[in-house]
């Protein structure tokens, strides 16, 4: 048997599939180590554009809506050198009748930009997502909601 023949085990498939489409969104080695890193603590999504989840974040439930933000919002972070980072979803403790219990929003890391290029991010997002949703940057995360 030619080695190339063998068969490729599903989960390295996935992260070929993975990697190619980074190569083929923006073939920087700066992602590909970034993701490497991501990949180590976090969960990928299956999109076009790399997105790491946070461990026991809950995106089930979610509404189809915020998972467009989500993907708008990585290739966003990808443009400014990152790997998008969900930190919360329908997980965590938010405030009563926040809408994060609703599957409505969506918190992203923010921690590695510095503070000038968090609020570039900020408004790219919100320019990106349009008036229905609200593009909020807290101390420690961008918290977007669909809120029309
Ligand atoms: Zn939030």
């Amino acid at each position: 048997m030619r080695p190339e023949s063998r068969r490729i085990p599903a989960r390295t498939t996935e992260a070929l599939l993975m990697l190619s489409a980074i190569l083929f969104a923006k073939p920087t080695f700066a992602m590909g180590n970034e993701l490497a890193r991501v990949a180590d603590t976090h969960a990928l999504l299956k999109s076009p554009t790399p997105v790491a989840v946070k461990k026991g974040v809950v995106l089930h439930g979610l509404d189809a809506k915020m998972h467009t933000a989500i993907h708008k919002a990585g290739r966003i972070w990808m443009r400014h050198g990152k790997v998008l980072v969900v930190t919360s979803g329908l997980d965590g403790r938010h405030k009563k009748g926040s809408l994060h219990y609703a599957g409505l929003a969506v918190d992203l890391r923010s921690r590695y930009f510095a503070p000038s290029i968090c609020k570039k991010v900020t408004h790219e997002l919100q320019r990106s997502l349009g008036g229905e949703f609200q593009v909020i940057r807290e101390k420690h995360h961008i918290h977007v909601e669909y809120d029309p």
